[in-house]
């Protein structure tokens, strides 16, 4: 078979498969965080690409070189969003949301995009589910999110989860901390991976996200950025600790999180499990309090986190994690001419109209091939409609996985009695 064309390198189809448990992760996740307020908002996938510059900072390895910019045919500079954050934000800003009562509360699911070498696990286009809290610069509303993010793990039925928290502070004391990691760092230079050389002037922070094992064992004995944190964000960490022994959350403090985007400040996370033999991020946020003045609006702290789906759904394969809800039984209703075919498609539609799962044949296959295409499809029940039955106005249901029949009228209280069997 020679297609037209093919899937674009870096990008994944949802096969039906996988789109049944991305559909049952999403909507795990979203009915948690509808228990936190958290209302659905949708934004566009083409933005102008300021909104990243800005929002990113023109440092960070994603505006330079990971994001799809071009032109459109009106000669705007547009991208592709990297990241659902930024956007949640803009439109926030631009439809006056701020100005309803505050905290705003807002989840997404995004599609976002990002030009990396294509490797095991990571994609050009990939998912995100996000959560965030604008308008609240309180500890409590950190300890929040953190909840929300560990309800949605235990829903997701993930283990051995670990959480890690760290600050990294405001501008002040950030800036004193980066002058003493560059010192430190400095005597090490010649040691550094390539990547972290060129971060050392302009993203020095991002060192410690480094992976290579040279610069890993040199970050390991780096001054760490909790000791550096001014009087007030010393005691909102500290706050956020009590907020969260106080709900239960065990965690523990990690200097090493700074998280990859510059307009991040004070409490940083993440949820870490075994991935593939490593500790793995499946969530990741923190604060953000200069975003919305960044891009031009009022003074509007804010927290949140994203969850990677791909990686989600990798991890939970990893784990053995099967579905969370079971699925609904199958009523496949067969028939042996067109008369008694008509029927079968008319109880189909009243069983759906009732929502419940049912289907019949529409390839005129002999019944024979109707019963196997059941089978082979799942069919929990099955009920045969003949000429011999339309006469008798009543047919039996048999129920697959044991044998068991019932008798069922096929007049108006057919649905009620089919719900009094399955049910
Ligand atoms: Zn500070
Ligand atoms: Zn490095």
């Amino acid at each position: 078979m020679k297609l037209v064309a093919q899937r674009i390198r870096g990008m994944q189809d949802a096969l039906p498969n996988e789109g049944k448990k991305w559909l049952e992760v999403l909507s795990a996740a979203m009915n948690e965080a509808k228990l936190y307020g958290f209302k659905y908002i949708r934004t566009p996938v083409l933005e102008q690409t300021e909104l990243f510059n800005r929002s990113a900072g023109d440092t960070s390895d994603i505006v330079n070189k990971e994001m799809y910019t071009f032109k459109d045919r009106g000669g705007r500079d547009v991208c592709l969003r990297p990241e659902g954050t930024a956007g949640v934000m803009r439109a926030a800003l631009e439809n006056g949301l701020h100005s309803k009562p505050l905290p705003l509360k807002l989840m997404y699911h995004s599609s976002c995009y990002r030009y990396e070498k294509p490797q095991q696990g990571r994609y050009r286009e990939f998912f995100q589910f996000g959560l965030e809290i604008l308008g609240s610069s309180s500890e409590s509303s950190d300890a929040q999110l953190i909840c929300a993010g560990y309800n949605i793990i235990k829903k997701l039925g993930i283990r051995d989860v670990k959480l890690s928290i760290n600050s990294i502070g405001c501008s002040e004391c950030r800036a004193k901390y980066v002058e003493a990691l560059k010192s430190y760092l400095k005597v090490h230079a010649n040691k550094l991976c390539k990547t972290c050389t060129e971060r050392f002037d302009r993203n020095t922070l991002r060192i410690l996200d480094c992976k290579e094992s040279n610069c890993k064992s040199i970050i390991n004995h780096a001054p760490i950025i909790t000791s550096f944190l001014c009087e007030k964000c010393f005691k909102s960490f500290s706050i956020l600790k009590s907020h969260l022994d106080s709900l239960e959350i065990v965690y523990e403090i990690d200097p090493g999180i700074v998280r990859g985007l510059d307009y991040y400040n004070g409490t940083v996370f993440e949820f870490l499990t075994e991935f593939s033999g490593a500790p793995t991020a499946i969530c990741g946020g923190g604060r953000y309090d200069g975003l919305s003045q960044t891009l031009g609006g009022p003074p509007l702290p804010a927290v949140g986190f994203g969850f990677g789906m791909e990686r989600v759904l990798a991890i939970m394969k990893q784990q053995g994690i099967e579905l969370l809800s079971k699925s609904e039984p199958l009523i496949y209703i067969a028939s042996m001419d067109f008369e008694s075919s008509l029927k079968a498609e008319k109880l189909c539609e009243d069983l759906r109209r009732a929502s419940v799962y049912a289907e019949s044949d529409i390839f005129s296959r002999s019944l024979k091939s109707q019963m196997k295409y059941a089978d082979k499809i799942g069919a929990a029940y099955t009920i045969v409609i003949g000429s011999e039955e339309m006469k008798s106005g009543k047919s039996l249901m048999k129920e697959m996985k044991n044998g068991i029949e019932f008798e069922i009228p096929l007049n108006s209280s057919f649905v009620k009695e089919v719900l009094k069997h399955i049910n």
